[in-house]
């Protein structure tokens, strides 16, 4: 049967994203200034090796979680009983200059987002970073003015796969859950909260830090730019 004009029009009409090790590679991010971080302080005056003060500052994220901010204050006063100003202050210089030079996007982003938006799909973020991080990181990039809306989970007091994000994210843009799609690195809470709500999901391989072996996604991609032919497909 002959396709009509109708039938050949775009079902997705909004495109949510994950943020960190979606659209930011955090993980590289956070190694990087971590490393450089280190080199400061052992320059600066500390003792020890880079390898066994890398395992333990580490260790500290691991507890207070990643985006833990007093990381260097901690792991001095756990190393030498006390704050040594002159080397966390070498710390936190090294950390933010390595940052900035870091903080990049995945290759072929900014390109399918500006495709996307050319098609007149509308964009979201759904992230579950603190608040001024996620700002920080969107604003370093250039991306804060590029989407529709940006949903930070902890204003909502809901993180994923809480469904209460994923239902803000459809109500601000508009969208019934048939016409959304979800992109995200972590299964546990993009993947199976934007399922809970009917979003159909797709899983960024590309950005997967934790070598996840079945992500329960509808899609799998390696590269972001796949995002097109997954909506052109579902049209
Ligand atoms: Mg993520």
């Amino acid at each position: 049967m002959q396709q009509t004009q109708e039938d050949r029009q775009i079902l997705i009409k909004a495109v949510f994203f994950d943020l960190d090790n979606t659209l930011v590679d955090f993980f590289r991010m956070k190694q990087s200034s971590v490393r450089a971080a280190v080199v400061a302080m052992l320059d600066a005056g500390l003792d020890g090796s880079f390898d066994e003060t890398l395992k333990q500052i580490m260790e500290i994220y691991k507890t207070e979680g990643i985006e833990y901010q007093k990381v260097f204050d901690s792991f001095l006063e756990a190393r030498l009983g006390e704050i040594n100003y002159k080397i966390l202050a070498s710390a936190v210089v090294a950390y933010r200059k390595a940052r900035e030079a870091s903080l990049v996007l995945y290759p072929h982003v900014t390109a399918t987002l500006t495709s996307l938006v050319r098609r007149g799909i509308k964009l979201a973020i759904i992230t579950d970073a603190p608040p001024m991080q996620a700002w920080l990181r969107l604003c370093h990039l250039n991306l804060h003015h590029l989407f529709d809306t940006v949903i930070v989970t902890e204003e909502l007091g809901a993180l994923k796969p809480s469904p209460i994000p994923f239902r803000k994210a459809l109500e601000r843009l508009d969208v019934q859950p048939s016409q959304a799609l979800m992109i995200g690195d972590w299964p546990e809470r993009d993947i199976v909260g934007a399922k809970k709500v009917g979003i159909r999901t797709v899983f960024a391989r590309y950005g997967d830090p934790r070598d996840v072996e079945e992500s329960f996604a509808d899609y799998e991609i390696d590269d972001i730019s796949e995002l097109n032919s997954i909506i052109e497909g579902l049209g």
